[in-house]
This record gives C-alpha cells, sequence and structure tokens, in this order.
C-alpha cells in the first residue's frame, strides 16, 4: 500500500474533574471524554526504499505556523513506528488541519493517533489497537483516548479509558475566542484544593448510558473553568451566548479556550451558528456531532 487518507477527529470534554496532584507533578483527572465529528485530513505516501539504513519522513500541512520537523506529533508518531521496525522507507504527510490549534480539542494528538493507525496499516504492522495506545501514551497522555475515539471515561493522568456508549444524538458548535491559553498557565493557577463543585461524572454516565441527552447535557462541567474564566471573561461571554441562541447547555473544552454548545435541534443550531460565525470576538466557528470516528464530514 502506497497512500491513504485518514481522518483525525476532534474531541471536547462533556466533563471534566481533577481530583489531585501527584507527588511527580501530574494531575489525576476524570474526564467524560467525546469525539466530534471535525476533522484533520491526513494523507500518507510512501515513495518507497531508501538506498541507506535510514527513513525520511516529510510533513506538509496547510498552516504555516505548524511545526514541519520532528516537533510535530504527526512526525513523532511516523518516527517512532519506522525506528522500532527498522521501516527505510521515504514517506510524506499532509496534514490538512481543521481542528483549532492549541485550543483543548487535542488535535496535536489525534493527528499523532491517525499516524500510528496508518503506518501500521500501510507497511502490515499488525499492532492491536492496545499495542498503538501503549506506543501512543509515550507521546501525550491524550493519545490513547485518540486512537480509540467516541465515548469513554477518562481517569489517571488521561490514560486509563473505559469505552462507554454512544453520546446521545445532537448538534454541537465548536466557538474558539481570539485568545492563547496555555494548558501550563491553567494547570498551574489551579488550587486543586480549593475547588468550588465537581462534575457529576456518576451521574452523566448514568445519562448516556441512558440515551438521555437532556440529563446529560444538565451535567456538564470542566473544573478548569474556575481558571479561564477568571483570566478570560470572553470565555463566560461565550457560553452565556451560546445559551440564549438556544444551547441546552454550554461549556468550555479540555484547558481551552474553546467553548462548545449542545444543541437539540438542527434549525436552532444553524441559527446560532451564523449567528455566532458574525461575532468579531471569535477566530473558527464550526457546526458539527458527536463524531464517534465515523465517516459523516
Ligand atoms: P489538548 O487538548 O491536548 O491540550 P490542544 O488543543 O491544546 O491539545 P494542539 O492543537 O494539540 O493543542 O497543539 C498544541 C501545540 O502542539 C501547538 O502549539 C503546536 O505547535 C504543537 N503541534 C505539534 N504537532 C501538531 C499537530 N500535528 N497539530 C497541531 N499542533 C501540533
Amino acid at each position: 500500500m502506497n497512500y491513504l487518507k485518514i481522518r483525525a477527529h476532534g474531541k471536547i470534554n462533556l466533563a471534566l474533574d481533577v481530583l489531585r496532584k501527584r507527588e511527580d507533578g501530574y494531575h489525576e483527572v476524570r474526564m467524560i471524554m467525546q469525539s466530534v465529528g471535525l476533522y484533520d485530513s491526513i494523507e500518507i505516501q510512501n515513495f518507497g526504499r531508501m538506498q541507506d539504513n535510514t527513513y525520511k519522513i516529510e510533513i506538509e500541512t496547510n498552516l504555516r505556523f505548524l511545526p514541519t520537523n520532528e516537533k510535530n506529533l504527526a512526525y513523532k508518531a511516523a518516527a517512532m513506528l519506522m525506528e522500532e521496525f527498522g521501516l527505510n522507507y521515504s514517506i510524506k504527510i499532509r496534514i490538512k488541519k481543521m481542528i483549532p490549534v492549541a485550543a483543548g480539542m487535542a488535535g496535536g494528538s489525534a493527528d499523532c493517533a491517525a499516524v500510528l493507525k496508518g503506518i501500521n496499516k500501510m507497511f502490515g504492522l499488525r499492532l492491536t489497537q492496545e499495542e498503538l495506545m501503549d506506543r501512543g501514551v509515550t507521546l501525550g497522555a491524550d493519545i490513547p483516548y485518540c486512537i480509540m475515539g467516541g465515548t469513554a471515561l477518562s481517569e489517571g493522568i488521561g490514560d486509563i479509558l473505559t469505552p462507554l456508549s454512544p453520546m446521545p444524538d445532537c448538534y454541537i458548535i465548536l466557538a474558539k475566542p481570539r485568545i492563547n491559553v496555555s494548558t501550563k498557565f491553567v494547570y498551574t493557577n489551579l488550587q486543586v484544593d480549593k475547588l468550588p463543585y465537581h462534575p457529576d461524572i456518576d451521574g452523566m454516565i448514568e445519562a448516556i448510558e441512558a440515551n438521555d441527552f437532556y440529563g446529560m447535557a444538565d451535567k456538564l462541567g470542566n473544573v478548569l473553568e474556575t481558571v479561564t474564566e477568571t483570566e478570560y471573561p470572553v470565555i463566560n461571554q461565550i457560553k452565556r451566548r451560546m445559551i440564549e441562541l438556544g444551547a441546552v447547555n454550554s461549556l468550555m473544552s479540555g484547558s481551552g479556550p474553546t467553548v462548545f454548545g449542545l444543541f437539540d435541534n438542527r434549525e436552532v443550531a444553524k441559527e446560532a451558528y451564523s449567528a455566532l460565525k458574525g461575532w468579531d470576538c471569535l477566530r473558527q466557528v464550526y457546526i458539527t456531532d458527536g463524531g464517534n470516528g465515523d465517516e459523516r464530514y
């Protein structure tokens, strides 16, 4: 196989709780992860064997500010497998980015997961999903989830995953404001011992398993908002605007700054999307759904 094209789906957190800070500095989390239909398109092309015992990976992307060297997570994924399995080939990876970058949607991790799966398939490595996840976690905590996709409970540092039933059908609007939020800043400023509330994650799991959209939407919660909403009031403004425009509920994803709204009605969602598109505090707005890794978009 010399060419393949894969969709790398973004994710949102329907719930994000931080339980404690471990001695090694990592935070122990409990999160409900959900893929969205929005994806980056990844193409891998194989130009054949190299003459010597090396490999060559070329990265091309539509966003000029993204690294195209070994700092790109797609490069790291390919290099890891090519080294381990002695794949002395020249390949090119084209990344068409749609997922907002550095936005709390795990876009880089999604690309990384897609390349791990792609290289596994292209070179017939026959690694199981679990074997890919074991390798992925060494490149980032969200990567095992991105390999799995769908709806899942994520625990530990994000590496202990339990698949859940698919999220009840709904429409999702994603809105990224024109601000940059550093994940490090958010975790450093999080006061884990003084959190004003903890999202009802067990209740949300029950609602998802019962296919109860309103029960699920009612329990959205992200403790990282305690830092970002104080520092960046625009996040709360977007959430309020989503509700005004008919969202059943709205939340920030991950460490932000992307905010999502859940809608139960297609027409209402479409109108809200048009209204948000014209709002100049937003850089990117998308309308999508719970992707679950399917191929609808
Ligand atoms: P998370 O939700 O896991 O916190 P994120 O949405 O905050 O992820 P990403 O979009 O994954 O962040 O990117 C974070 C940084 O990683 C960017 O600043 C970018 O330079 C770097 N990066 C490396 N490879 C990629 C890639 N393939 N796509 C996007 N960013 C990448």
